[in-house]
C-alpha cells in the first residue's frame, strides 16, 4: 500500500484549481493546491460569471461575496455605425433560479474569494511552488515533482489523484492525451485604459463623451471592441480583436504590451467618441480552440483550460472551468474518502467525469467556435454580415432587447441550463418493476442526469426555494409527501433527506451534490438507493 502524503494535488491555482479544491474539500479529501506564479494577483481576462456558475458555486458558500463583488445588473449599449441601442440584460425572464442575470464580476476577484473560502477550511495555495514532472505509479496515485522559486531542493508528492488545472499549456494534459483544434488568426487585445472625449482625427461618429457606467459593444467590420467600466487599473477595461502578429507568443495568456496609437486606432475604427488619455496597462493574447482528447487517465485528471480552450465569445472559459470543477471535485471527495472500489480509476465514479464533462465541453466549444466567428472572423461573409447585416437590422435590436423571454432563452443556452448528463454511468432511473435503467422515458423534468430547478416547496411546515435545501455539500435525497423514510443507516454528514410536504406521491430523487438528478424511483427502494450511494463511493452500513 502507497502512503500517500495527500489525496489530491492540484496542479494550478486559476478558477478552476481554486473551485477544485474548494469541491474536493468539501467532500471529504485531503487536498494540497500548488501555483505557480508567486504573487497572487494577475490581470482578469473573464468578466461574466453565468447563473448556472452561480448556482454551482453556491453549496460551497461563496456566492454573497460573488454578489457584493459584482455587477449583476450591468448596461449595455451597443453600438451599430451610428446607432446606439441600449441593451438591459438585467432581470432576465429566468424562473427556476435564485440567480436570474448575469454576474459582471472580474475573474481577479473571483480567485480572491475562492482562495479565502479555501483558506477558511485550512488549505492554503502554495504559491510560487511549480510542478515540473510527475509520473503514474504502477501501484497506483501519481509522483509529482513540485520546484520552489526560493532554490529549495526538489519536493516529491505522493498524492493518490493529480487534478492538472494549470491552464492551457497544461504540463498534466501531456501525461493525459493530445490537444484536438487550431488556432485563430485573430488576437484579442486587453488594456485598462482612461479615456477622454473624442480629440482631433478621430473618426468618432458623435462629439460627446462616452457615457460612463454601462459597457459598450461596437459590432463592427474588423470584429468587436468593448469598453467595460470595471477595468483593474484604470477606470475602463479594453477588450477587441484584431488580425494576429507573427511572433509565437504562448497561447491564452496576456503577451507584450499594445502600444497607445494601436489602441487608439482600434477605438476610432470602432467609431467611438473617445480618446485614450492613458494606458495602465495592455496586453495581446492569441487565442485557439482545442479539447484535450482525454479528461483523464488513471489517476491524472485535466480540468478548465487545461482541457479545453475557447475564444472568449459568449464568456465560457472560465464558466465552463467551474462546471468541470464542481463536478470532478464531489468524486474525487468521495473517492478518496471511501479508499474503495469507488477510488480505483475505471470505476464508474471516476470514469463519469471524461463521460460527462467532455461531451458537454465539446458541445459549449462548437458554440463558440461559431459565435466567434460572426463576431471577429476576417472571413469576407463575416465581415459583410458585420459591417451591412448587423447595422440594417439596427432599427429591429430595440423591440428584439425587450423582448425579455428572447433574451433570456440565450442567457439559458449559454448558461448550460439544459445540460443534461443522459448517458452518465451515473444517471439512474427505477422504474415501476424497480428495474433500473439509465436515462429513461420518463417526463422531461428531473430525469436522471438533469439539473434540478429551483422551485418553492413545502418542507418541515415552512416554504422554502429547493435550492436554499441544498446549498450545501452532499448528496441530498428528495421524498415525495408519501415515501417512506431513508433508513438511518443511509444517511451522513453528507447525506441529507428531505421531505417535500407538498408533493404527493411516494417517490424519491437524489440529487447529486452538483445539483443534477443521480437517481429517480417511484418508491423509496432501500437496494437502488443503496447501491447507487456505493456506486459514488458513499458507505452504507
Ligand atoms: C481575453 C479573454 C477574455 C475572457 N473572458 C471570459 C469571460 O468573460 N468569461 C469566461 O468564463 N471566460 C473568459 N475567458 C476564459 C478564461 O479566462 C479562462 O477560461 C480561465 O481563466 C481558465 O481558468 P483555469 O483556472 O482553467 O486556467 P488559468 O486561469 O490559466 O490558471 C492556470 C493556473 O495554473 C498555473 N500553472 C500552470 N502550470 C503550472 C505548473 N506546472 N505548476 C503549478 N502551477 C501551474 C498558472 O500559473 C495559472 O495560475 C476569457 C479569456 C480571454 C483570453
Amino acid at each position: 500500500m502507497t502512503d500517500f502524503d495527500v489525496d489530491l494535488l492540484v496542479v494550478g491555482a486559476g478558477t478552476t484549481g481554486l473551485t477544485l479544491a474548494l469541491q474536493a474539500v468539501d467532500h471529504g479529501a485531503r487536498v494540497r493546491i500548488v501555483e505557480r506564479r508567486p504573487e497572487e494577483f494577475r490581470p482578469s481576462r473573464a468578466m461574466v460569471m453565468h447563473p448556472r456558475t452561480l448556482e454551482l458555486l453556491r453549496p460551497l458558500g461563496v456566492t454573497d461575496a460573488l454578489l457584493a463583488l459584482g455587477d449583476p445588473s450591468p448596461s449595455v449599449r451597443l453600438h451599430l455605425r451610428s446607432r446606439v441601442v441600449p441593451v438591459s440584460i438585467e432581470h432576465l425572464d429566468l424562473p427556476g433560479t435564485a440567480f436570474p442575470h448575469l454576474l459582471l464580476v472580474r475573474q481577479s476577484d473571483v480567485e480572491t474569494v475562492l482562495a479565502a473560502a479555501l483558506a477558511e477550511r485550512g488549505v492554503a495555495v502554495q504559491r510560487g511552488a511549480e510542478v515540473v514532472r510527475l509520473a503514474r505509479l504502477r501501484q497506483g496515485g501519481a509522483r509529482a515533482v513540485l520546484r520552489t522559486a526560493d532554490g529549495e531542493p526538489d519536493e516529491d508528492v505522493l498524492c493518490r489523484y493529480l487534478a492538472g488545472c494549470d491552464g492551457s499549456a497544461s504540463l498534466v494534459r501531456r501525461s493525459v492525451g493530445g490537444f484536438l483544434g487550431g488556432d485563430y488568426d485573430q488576437e484579442v487585445v486587453l488594456a485598462d485604459v482612461e479615456l477622454g472625449p473624442a480629440g482631433a482625427g478621430s473618426r468618432a461618429v458623435a462629439p460627446v463623451m462616452l457615457e460612463t457606467g454601462v459597457a459598450h459593444v461596437v459590432v463592427g467590420r474588423q470584429g468587436l471592441v468593448f469598453l467595460f467600466n470595471i477595468g483593474e487599473r484604470a477606470t475602463w477595461r479594453m477588450l477587441a480583436t484584431r488580425r494576429a502578429g507573427d511572433d509565437r507568443q504562448p497561447f491564452g495568456q496576456p503577451g507584450p504590451p499594445v502600444p497607445q496609437d494601436q489602441l487608439q486606432q482600434l477605438v476610432d475604427e470602432a467609431g467611438l467618441p473617445a480618446q485614450i488619455t492613458e494606458v495602465a496597462w495592455s496586453a495581446q493574447v492569441r487565442l485557439q480552440h482545442r479539447i484535450a482528447s482525454r479528461f483523464s487517465r488513471g489517476p491524472l485528471f485535466v480540468a478548465g483550460d487545461a482541457a479545453h480552450v475557447h475564444s472568449p465569445a459568449g464568456a465560457q472559459g472560465m464558466n465552463a472551468g467551474i462546471h468541470d470543477a464542481v463536478n470532478l471535485g464531489w468524486k474525487l471527495g468521495f473517492a478518496a474518502a471511501a479508499g474503495s472500489l469507488a477510488a480505483r480509476p475505471g470505476s464508474a465514479l471516476l470514469d463519469s467525469y471524461a463521460l460527462e464533462r467532455r461531451p458537454a465541453d465539446r458541445a459549449v466549444l462548437r458554440l463558440t467556435h461559431t459565435m466567434y466567428w460572426a463576431e471577429a472572423s476576417l472571413h469576407p461573409l463575416a465581415q459583410l454580415g458585420r459591417a451591412v447585416l448587423v447595422p440594417l437590422a439596427a432599427p429591429l435590436l430595440p423591440w428584439l432587447t425587450r423582448q425579455r423571454r428572447l433574451t433570456a432563452v440565450g442567457v439559458r443556452t449559454l448558461s448550460q441550463f439544459r445540460l443534461r448528463y443522459a448517458h452518465s454511468p451515473l444517471s439512474l432511473e427505477v422504474r415501476a418493476s424497480l428495474t433500473p435503467v439509465r436515462g429513461g422515458l420518463a417526463r422531461r423534468v428531473l430525469r436522471p442526469g438533469s439539473r434540478v430547478a429551483d422551485t418553492l416547496v413545502r418542507c418541515q411546515g415552512r416554504r422554502v426555494r429547493l435550492h436554499a435545501l441544498l446549498a450545501r455539500p452532499g448528496v441530498h435525497i428528495l421524498l415525495q409527501a408519501d415515501a417512506r423514510e431513508v433508513p438511518e443507516r443511509m444517511l451522513g454528514p453528507l447525506v441529507h433527506s428531505y421531505r417535500l410536504d407538498d408533493r404527493p406521491g411516494t417517490g424519491m430523487l437524489v440529487v447529486r451534490p452538483d445539483g443534477y438528478v443521480g437517481l429517480r424511483a417511484p418508491v423509496l427502494d432501500e437496494p437502488h438507493l443503496a447501491a447507487w450511494l456505493r456506486l459514488v463511493g458513499l458507505p452504507v452500513r
